[in-house]
């Protein structure tokens, strides 16, 4: 792939993108590919009052016709598809069917967001008092900033953008450090969607703030932005949340996870090895949903992980660019050295480790390609607590469900799970109240992979937000309960006099 053609294809600028003093480098081989000018305190500072000003304008365009802007992104998307697919696998290293996947993602909640912009539905509520009609509204709520993480570089950006848009609300980004190159690509694409849809978009609908997690903390302190939409860490959370709740703004957290899959006597064996290989190695490990542990049942685990480690010593880890490769490398040493301190932690626990170590670093000197690593846990109360992002499967055996169920949610996190089974109670008991506790529990598929027509997020450390599809909406709107009396008197509720 030539990065230059791309940059073109796209619109970029290379001059432009080598302008500053943030180095952007390639996880293919640890190249710097762009040097971003950032933004300045002063800079974010005249971003978010523009995205203020355009917000008055954008709250009172109809509806269906916000949609209309979504709809423009969306076929511009559609058309630079294969090559921001690539410029997300360069900058995050992801393998270009992934890169693929996550443009016909922003494409999918376009669509959806579409569809949204004719049914931002309230209800109406029936009053208790004669000649009254109580009726809901949603409202926009003003500026939405959008911070992301490196894994997701823009479809994140996507399901947080369209659906504000529609809702009527302005939007600014803070995009990781790790990959702002695609992020300015997305800025080009919205603009020129704005260009199409012609005066009714507000100049300054979309602001884009480069830098590292300073300028993110710039956005996060600053009252005119009613909502912070987080994604990245738990660590990242744990200050952003208590920073926009003390000056009660509204967050939607969508953190850290640390995943799970059961694998009951009945399962389908296909099934469990496909979900599992792909969740656990998938994007080198480093999805939020990336299956992290699995709980295999005594009378299925010597026919299932011996297969699995079998599976996973014919890996083909390469180049993301590469059609071959199913694994490609992680984001940067940092990731390579964290992966490196779980594996050894886990062996001094008794962990028995397949895998693991650093691969093709001859080729590679600056690029960290490894072998995905399976860890199985011999101790029965065994438990892992951390998410480490990368590819390391911790397995466990389990005799009975409830146990499994109890020591799969016994985590701080609580993303994405799953099991597969083939017994209809037992997948009726992991989705019940005593079920698993995560935001996502899924039956015959892994952990990964979320659809965009469900609300996407998870409890606990995983922050509680919902992003995508289903009503998640709600979370960039404010609601708003409105009595009309359309009687000749004013009487009181709860059956209250107050003669004078
Ligand atoms: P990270 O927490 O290092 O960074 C995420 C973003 O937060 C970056 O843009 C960063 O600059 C910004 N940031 C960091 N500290 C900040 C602060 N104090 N104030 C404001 N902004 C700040 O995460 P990462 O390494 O880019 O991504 C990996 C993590 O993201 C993993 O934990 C993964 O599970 C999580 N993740 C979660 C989801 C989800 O939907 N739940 C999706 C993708 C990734």
């Amino acid at each position: 792939m030539d990065i230059k053609d791309i940059f073109s294809k796209l619109g970029l600028d290379e001059k432009s993108l080598n302008s500053g003093s943030l180095e952007v480098f390639t996880p293919v081989d640890g190249s710097k590919f762009a040097s971003l000018k950032t933004d300045s305190a002063a800079d974010a500072d005249t971003k978010i009052a523009a995205a203020v000003e355009a917000f008055k304008i954008w709250r009172t365009v109809p509806g269906p016709r916000r949609g209309e802007l979504v709809r423009l992104l969306g076929e511009l998307l559609r058309k630079h598809k294969e090559s921001l697919g690539a410029l997300v696998s360069y900058e995050c290293g992801k393998i270009y069917q992934e890169g693929l996947g996550e443009v016909q993602e922003m494409i999918d909640i376009c669509d959806f967001a579409v569809g949204l912009s004719r049914q931002l539905y309230g209800l109406t509520i029936a009053s208790e008092r004669p000649g009254h009609k109580m009726r809901e509204y949603w409202q926009p709520i003003g500026p939405v900033g959008i911070i992301s993480a490196f894994n997701f570089p823009v479809a994140v950006w996507a399901w947080n953008a369209a659906l504000a848009l529609v809702c009527g609300d302005s939007i600014i980004w803070k995009p990781s450090e790790k990959t702002p190159v695609t992020a300015i690509a997305c800025q080009k694409l919205f603009e020129e969607a704005c260009k199409q849809f012609g005066a009714d978009a507000p100049k300054g609908l979309s602001q884009l703030l480069i830098g590292e997690r300073d300028i993110g903390e710039v956005l996060v302190n600053d009252k005119r932005v009613p909502v912070i939409s987080a994604t990245g860490s738990t660590a990242m959370g744990r200050i952003v949340g208590p920073k926009v709740a003390a000056r009660f703004g509204r967050t939607i957290l969508e953190l850290g996870g640390n995943n799970a899959i059961i694998v009951a006597p009945s399962a389908d064996l296909n099934l469990a090895f496909q979900g599992i290989l792909f969740g656990a190695v998938g994007t080198c490990g480093q999805r939020c949903t990336s299956t992290r542990r699995i709980f295999v049942h005594d009378d299925v685990y010597d026919a299932l992980v011996p297969r699995l480690k079998k599976a996973y010593a014919g890996l083909s880890i390469g180049s993301p660019l590469d059609a071959k490769t199913l694994v490609g490398p992680l984001v940067d040493k940092l990731a390579f050295d964290a992966m490196e301190k779980a594996l050894a932690k886990a062996k001094a626990e008794g962990g028995e480790i397949t895998g693991g170590g650093r691969a093709l670093a001859d080729k590679y000197t600056e690029g960290y390609y490894v072998n995905p690593a399976i860890v199985e846990m011999k101790g029965a109360a065994d438990n892992v607590q951390e998410e480490t992002f990368a590819p390391i499967l911790y397995v466990f055996r389990y005799t009975d469900l409830e146990e499994a169920i109890a020591r799969q949610n016994d985590v701080p996190q609580g993303l994405s799970s799953s099991i597969f089974t083939r017994d209809v109670l037992e997948a009726e008991i992991f989705t019940s109240e005593a079920g698993s506790d995560c935001g996502i529990a899924n039956i015959n598929i892994g952990t990964s992979g979320a659809e965009i027509g469900g609300a996407f997020g998870g409890e606990k450390e995983t922050g509680g937000g919902r992003e995508s599809g289903s009503d998640a909406w709600k979370g960039y709107m404010r609601r708003m309960t409105s009595t009309m009396n359309y009687s000749k008197a004013l009487p009181l509720a709860q059956g209250i006099t107050f003669d004078t």
